[in-house]
């Protein structure tokens, strides 16, 4: 079998051209969506991330602010214009890059962002919803997995996912997600302790590990789908993702693929929630 790629590009550009519509939809009626970007301190990483999600928003037709602050920025101050921001009518989301420096509490902080404006969906109040099958934001980068698979009209119901990877901005809330699908889940971790007996089971396998080869083709059921979150680079500097692409291509009946795949869907779901972040302060949604 050779997995058909699901193209993170292509369904990007899609779902932009979508968000882009119903933003002008939405000015005609008097309301930008807008979208305040806060980065403190200099990472290099964080700084294209950042210039990345402002560009998008640009391109989509959305208003966007970009806040930077040096690194030396106190908690306090940091809070002062998470809350100021709350208050500011032109903008509908919020998002705080992460890391923040060590001597910034960055739950606090996350906490402190209105769940009204929490696209990134990091928010307990957030998580809560997901939990619960309540309106709310999804964290972007499942979200984006879900709608990779539901681009292949993919139907989760009765299947067994195995989620490898348990942090709160992807494996937790991924694993959630696949649940309200009606798939039966497994999420594995580091103390998982035969990973290859689970993921052989799996109809749908996402990798969220931040490890190369944690997945490999004697791991995978012939015809599974697989979802690569993870971004490392290769022994070339090369980015490359937490599975063997070439050998599970060899296996899966779908397969994303690193760079192009879940990369561009998480900022293309960030101008989804900034959006619907729009809509609901506009009364359009629940
Ligand atoms: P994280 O917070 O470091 O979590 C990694 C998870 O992998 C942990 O739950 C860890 O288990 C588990 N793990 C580590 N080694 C393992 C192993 N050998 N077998 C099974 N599980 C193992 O990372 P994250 O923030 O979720 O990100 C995961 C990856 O996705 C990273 O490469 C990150 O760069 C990437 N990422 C990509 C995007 C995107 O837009 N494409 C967005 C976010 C993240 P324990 O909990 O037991 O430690």
């Amino acid at each position: 079998m050779t997995a058909q790629l699901i193209d993170g590009n292509a369904l990007s550009h899609q779902l932009r051209s979508d968000v882009a519509a119903r933003a002008a939809a939405l000015k005609a009626r008097g309301v930008t969506p807008g979208l305040a970007v806060v980065l403190v301190g200099d990472n290099p990483a964080s700084q294209v991330y950042v210039r990345n999600k402002v560009k998008a928003c640009a391109d989509a037709g959305l208003h966007s602010v970009l806040e930077k602050h040096d690194a030396g920025l106190s908690e306090a101050a940091l809070l002062a214009r998470v809350d100021a921001l709350n208050n500011d009518p032109t903008i509908h989301g919020i998002l705080v890059q992460l890391p923040l420096p060590p001597h910034i509490d960055a739950q606090k902080v996350i906490e402190a962002i209105s769940p009204a404006k929490d696209v990134d969906g990091f928010h307990i109040a957030s998580a809560g919803a997901l939990m619960t099958g309540m309106p709310g934001f999804w964290p972007c980068t499942p979200y984006g997995c879900m709608k990779m698979l539901d681009s292949i009209g993919y139907d989760l119901r009765g299947k067994h996912a195995v989620v490898i990877g348990r942090s709160n901005i992807v494996g937790k809330p991924m694993a959630l997600m696949l649940l309200q699908k009606n798939a039966t889940v497994t999420i594995c971790h580091s103390g998982t302790k035969d990973l290859k007996a689970l993921t052989l089971q799996a109809d749908v396998v996402v990798a969220a590990v931040g490890k190369r080869n944690v997945l490999t083709a004697d791991m995978v059921k012939p015809g599974a789908v697989v979802l690569d979150v993870g971004m490392n680079r290769n022994d070339e500097g090369k980015l490359c993702g937490d599975v063997d692409f070439a050998g599970v291509s060899a296996v899966a009946s779908h397969i994303t693929p690193v760079p192009g795949g879940v990369g561009p869907m998480t900022i293309t779901m960030l101008l989804v929630n900034t959006l619907e972040a729009a809509e609901r302060s506009a009364g359009l949604r629940l």
